[in-house]
């Protein structure tokens, strides 16, 4: 996807950083490091700031360039790159509803947001929290037990999702400094994959935040997720995914086509049933990747189809993470379950995809209603 936006220099600067930075710590991370390091150069490198605003000192690129910037994070480390892919989707909502010192901060490389919707009353039905925000004497108290949020206990803010204060309406949505006195991390993140990106569960106990914490309208919060969080979800999750399976293929060829039968002097490569599983894997990454082109050029295009490509292009990409990773570890058979070949990490972190929500199934539902003409929701 390279080379299709005005700054030539983002990419140069990612591909830097992925090569001095990201790649040399991802086994770290892949054992629970949080990827501070990797986050620190990116925001020095002004690609914390991609979609920020030029009017506060931001690069005031679009979803495409990120989309470019977290396929290649994502390929040398799933856990930065969806650390990355929701640093964007908060900061889109901030550049559109937040206050001008936090957009300020984004841009500067010097704040990292994320979002907090998932709770562990409504799971992965992100649209309909049950967690409260109630006005108390000038200001809003929220109280909420969500279930997962990426950078937990990391990040400087959470765009955060309660029930409304009065709106009859399914969600609101708030900006929470980190720093807030009643927020809480019960237990550290342990899972899978995506083992670094700290996706652990947050506490808001009598958390008070000023009513100008409120990001858009009271009751607007589902409208904002439909407009801004999706899109920027699942375009750059796909671009996470897309850039995964690729590093995952590029390692089975390299793998296949070195380890040696020497008894019959033939490598992997040499076997149909090998090449065979490496062809489903490079035309199943070529579907994702031009799914994931063409849905970019649907929204830019603001095309009639460009809804249905925003619900696909993620649910595409989890399948292929899933399948393609699959075959992988298939392609490569016992050098794979050790982490010799450095693929094992990559089928972790694939599963991820089918889960964060909107998961798979949801994005199934989604798109059979749309095609059966009924209300996604
Ligand atoms: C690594 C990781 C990072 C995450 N980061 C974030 C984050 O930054 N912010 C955030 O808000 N959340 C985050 N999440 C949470 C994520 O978005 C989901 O909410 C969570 O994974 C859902 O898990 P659950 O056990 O609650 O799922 P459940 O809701 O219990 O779902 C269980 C199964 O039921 C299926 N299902 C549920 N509803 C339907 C339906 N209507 N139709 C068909 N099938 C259905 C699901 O697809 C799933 O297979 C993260 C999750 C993971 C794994």
């Amino acid at each position: 996807m390279a080379g299709m936006q005005s700054d030539p220099g983002y990419l140069q600067r990612a591909r830097r950083i992925v090569d001095e930075v990201i790649v040399p710590h991802a086994c770290d991370v892949d054992r629970g490091e949080f990827p501070r390091t990797a986050m620190r150069s990116l925001g020095a490198a002004g690609l914390l700031g991609l979609l920020s605003g030029e009017d506060v000192g931001g690069a005031g690129l679009g979803l495409r360039a990120a989309a470019e910037v977290v396929e290649l994070v994502g390929g040398a480390c799933g856990s930065t790159g969806m650390v990355l892919c929701m640093h964007y989707c908060g900061t889109a909502v901030i550049e559109r509803h937040g206050p001008r010192p936090v957009r300020a901060a984004i841009a500067a490389g010097e704040h990292i947001t994320t979002l907090a919707f998932s709770e562990a009353g409504s799971r992965s039905h992100f649209w309909a929290p049950v967690s409260t925000a109630r006005a108390v004497g000038g200001k809003i108290r929220l109280d909420a037990e969500k279930s997962w949020s990426t950078s937990a206990g990391q990040a400087d803010s959470y765009v955060w999702s309660s029930q409304p204060v009065a709106a009859q309406e399914l969600s609101t949505l708030w900006l929470v400094p980190a720093s807030a006195p009643g927020l809480s991390i019960p237990r550290p993140f342990d899972g899978l994959g995506l083992r670094g990106n700290s996706s652990a569960p947050i506490r808001a106990d009598n958390v008070l935040v000023d009513e100008s914490a409120m990001l858009g309208l009271d009751g607007g919060g589902l409208d904002i997720m439909m407009t801004t969080v999706l899109p920027h979800f699942q375009v750059l999750s796909a671009a996470c995914y897309v850039g995964l399976v690729d590093a995952a293929v590029t390692g089975a060829i390299a793998h296949a086509s070195r380890a040696r039968f020497a008894h019959i002097d033939q490598t992997l490569a040499d076997l149909p049933t090998i090449r065979a599983f490496v062809a489903r894997c490079v035309v199943k990454r070529d579907m994702a990747r031009a799914l994931l082109k063409d849905t970019l050029a649907a929204l830019e295009g603001n095309r009639p189809d460009a809804q249905l490509r925003v619900l696909e292009v993620k649910a595409a990409a989890a399948e292929v993470a899933t399948e393609v990773t699959g075959l992988v570890m298939r392609i490569c058979g016992g050098a794979a379950y050790r982490k010799d070949v450095g693929v094992e990490r990559q089928f972790r972190d694939a599963h991820a995809a089918t889960v964060m929500s909107p998961t798979t199934d949801l994005l199934y539902d989604f798109i059979g209603r749309r095609a059966c003409g009924m209300p996604m929701l």
